[in-house]
């Protein structure tokens, strides 16, 4: 496979070029380059504005050299070259040391693009040896102005060290020596949809005559883009579903099970366990994912499968992000399935912190088939844990687990086991298109009857700062009536915030250290308020054992107040707290709030949410609180959280990272686009599942998992 797109740039700009552009963005390739397109277009007049420029800041502007002198420096040996270009709203002065011989090309009069970063010295705007570049004599005629002035002139992403018109240069000698270019979307979709094609879409977008150009580009790129990614999602599905897998049907143990349950089962949660069974009846793999609401359910649903699966002789592993989560999973498991089911399947824990001893015997039970359901961390992918007969591997909480794990997993089986993920972190559809585009996708969105519900309030510090013991007092009323509350943090110290990946960015350096587990606990504890009441602290850095013990503690109501880290964001389930109060909530993304917010409420009790903020308001952090005090719909947060995000964040290091990230889709804009680019895809794969008669889709998806393993390579 090497086209035009994979030439290597040393080769089509030479050397010094390639280097410095793979140097300033990592480009390696005419692809690369052409794909790296102009982040907007500026005409004449748009480049102007000398008078503003902003100080600190790269610019590439046009116009016109009014004068210029050269003279001897005053404090040191060499000549200062002053150049003044105007563009008739504005001057800036360009100085060269030591290069007077610029004089003669920037001669009165001369027109020329220029580069640089503006500098500022003595109150005078100015560029420190720029780039430039002139235009030749005849662009300068009288006429050329007019048509000059309506010239479109890209601007690229540029560096301190590669400016927009040196991309512009290498775009064009690349341009220049195009060859024909094969079109990973076949004619009769891009006829469908009226779409330029590819050489003609890269043409018009970095060489535009009129604004409808690059439009008219953009559209035929950004639909490629979904196309090419669909594609290859569709294909990596079809790869897991061209596997073999045991038919696991159920069969006394998974509706003895049933039975016995003491509640009903939920609409949406029948619906998907049979959406479950129908795929674990298959022979080929299940590869599904399972979203609903913290308490929605899932976990029941995940075990009935495995139920389904032990009805077979076969096992289960249930996957869990952290040791407490696994120790709380395997807990209730227990509890769920009664003394005699639990007798008979077994259940083991298996995480990296077990002694020798009991990591033996849990191997053994594992090894032998003894247990049929077994619970851990990643120490389960570890390369000595074999099954006897793994038959459906449960992913819990997916946003921690990447592709490449549930894939070692995979292979733990004799043939491939079948895989079922699950997330309380609602997935907009088009983002569940494509970052999880090769799985199918169930949705529990009813939540089991008989919750008391909850209610948020946020505690604006910054308007109210009266209110932070009101906050204790709250809390303490809560506890008068026999329940628990959670108070988390994002420090755990005052030197140690917590590493948390879906934090968002602090919006500025300065201000207060953010609210730490230490120093709430101290003030908890002399807090009169709370005086008799046992208080507690729990996080990451603690032991595993100690954190379990303190888990268990709380569970068993021998805490009332437990301070922590967001260690207890995910599935914690203790159905008597009924307070969580968040300290410096603006610090948590949407998402996290929402989940932590679901540790309440989870009983008969209803749940209290208080989420206290010094962000001034109308500060986008205090808005992003605000956004999920006022709703308790996943979906709708999940939105919000999308329209607040960097599109890097929403799909994650693999789709981020790497040459082949997403350059002109939105996930969150273009989903009618991504829809209707699966559709398309589906249907060529449908008809030519080999791709034997689409070379071009062929080679753009080949080049696709290059880059992937490359980026992931280089990752691990
Ligand atoms: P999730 O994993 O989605 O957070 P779980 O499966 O852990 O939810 O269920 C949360 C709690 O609700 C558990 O105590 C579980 O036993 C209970 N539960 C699950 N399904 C139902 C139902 N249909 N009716 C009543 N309670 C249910
Ligand atoms: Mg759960």
């Amino acid at each position: 496979m090497t086209g035009p797109l994979d030439q290597k740039l040393s080769g089509a700009l030479g050397g010094r070029t390639a280097q410095a552009l793979e140097k300033a963005f990592g480009m390696r390739t005419v692809g690369d380059l052409l794909s790296h397109y102009p982040r907007r277009y500026a005409k004449r007049g748009e480049l102007t504005g000398l008078a503003e420029l902003p100080v600190d800041e790269n610019v590439t502007i046009v116009a016109q050299v009014l004068r210029s002198t050269d003279r001897p420096m005053r404090q040191r040996r060499g000549s200062l070259l002053e150049v003044v270009i105007g563009d008739g709203t504005g001057q800036l002065t360009l100085t060269f040391f030591n290069q007077a011989w610029r004089k003669n090309e920037l001669r009165v009069g001369a027109r020329g693009i220029f580069a640089g970063k503006v500098g500022e010295y003595r109150g005078t705007r100015q560029l420190a040896h720029p780039d430039y570049r002139l235009f030749d004599e005849e662009e300068q005629g009288a006429d050329v102005a007019v048509e000059w002035a309506n010239t479109l002139i890209p601007i690229y992403p540029a560096t301190s060290s590669v400016s927009s018109w040196q991309v512009q240069e290498s775009v064009k000698v690349v341009l220049d020596g195009l060859g024909e270019l094969d079109d990973p979307v076949p004619p009769e979709v891009r006829e469908e949809r009226k779409l330029v094609p590819y050489g003609r879409a890269l043409e018009l977008i970095h060489r535009p005559q009129r604004d409808a150009d690059y439009g008219m580009a953009r559209k035929a790129l950004k639909f490629q883009e979904a196309f090419v990614l669909q594609a290859a999602l569709l294909r990596q599905r079809e790869e897991v579903r061209s596997l073999e897998a045991t038919p696991r049907v159920a069969g006394s143990i998974a509706q003895g099970f049933d039975a016995a349950l003491p509640f009903e089962l939920t609409g949406d949660q029948r619906t998907v366990g049979e959406e479950i069974a129908r795929d674990l009846a298959g022979s080929q793999p299940m590869n599904r994912l399972v979203q609903g609401e913290v308490g929605s359910g899932k976990t029941l649903v995940a075990l009935r499968a495995m139920l389904a699966v032990a009805d077979t002789g076969g096992q289960s592993a249930l996957l869990a992000p952290t040791e407490v989560l696994a120790a709380q999973h395997l807990r209730s498991i227990v509890r769920t399935l009664g003394p005699d089911l639990a007798a008979r399947l077994h259940p083991v824990l298996l995480t990296g912190q077990l002694g020798a001893a009991e990591r033996r015997k849990a191997m053994l039970a594992i090894v032998s088939g003894q247990s049929r359901i077994v619970v851990g961390t990643h120490a389960l992918m570890g390369e000595n844990v074999s099954f006897f007969d793994l038959g459906l591997v449960v992913v819990d909480e997916q946003h921690r687990f990447g592709v490449e794990q549930r894939e070692a997993l995979r292979a733990k089986g004799a043939k491939p086991p079948h895989v079922l993920v699950l997330t309380a972190t609602p997935i907009p559809r088009t983002v569940a298109m494509t970052v999880f585009g090769d799985l199918d996708v169930s949705t529990i969105s009813e939540l089991p009857g008989g919750r008391a519900g909850i209610s948020s309030f946020v505690v604006p510090l910054a308007d109210k700062p009266g209110w932070a013991n009101r906050v204790w007092e709250r809390m303490s009323e809560e506890l008068a009536q026999g329940r628990q509350a959670f108070v988390v943090c994002p420090a755990i110290d005052a030197a140690e915030v917590e590493d948390d990946p879906d934090a968002p960015e602090p919006e500025s350096s300065a201000g207060p250290p953010p609210a730490s587990v230490t120093a709430t606990l101290a003030e908890a504890r002399a807090n009169p308020v709370l005086a008799g009441r046992r208080i507690e602290a729990l996080h990451g850095r603690m032991p595993g054992e100690e954190k379990d013990r303190i888990m268990r503690a709380f569970a068993a109501r021998e805490i009332d107040v437990l301070i922590a880290t967001t260690v207890i964001e995910v599935g914690v389930d203790v159905p008597n707290a009924s307070t969580m109060v968040v300290l410096d909530a603006d610090r948590f993304g949407v998402s996290q709030l929402h989940q932590l917010r679901g540790r309440v409420g989870r009983g008969s009790v209803p749940g209290l949410c208080l989420f206290v903020t010094r962000a001034p308001a109308e500060t986008l952090a205090r808005e992003r609180v605000e956004a999920v005090a006022s709703t308790l719909d996943g979906f709708e947060l999940a939105q919000i959280d999308l329209e607040l995000r960097q599109e890097g964040d929403v799909l994650g290091s693999t789709q981020s990272g790497g040459r082949s990230s997403l350059r002109l889709l939105r996930v969150a804009k273009d989903g009618d686009l991504i829809a209707e680019a699966r559709h398309a895809a589906a249907s060529v794969l449908a008809d030519d599942p080999t791709l034997a008669a689409h070379t071009a889709l062929r080679d753009a998806l080949a080049r696709r998992l290059d880059e992937e393993s490359e980026a992931f390579l280089a990752k691990s």
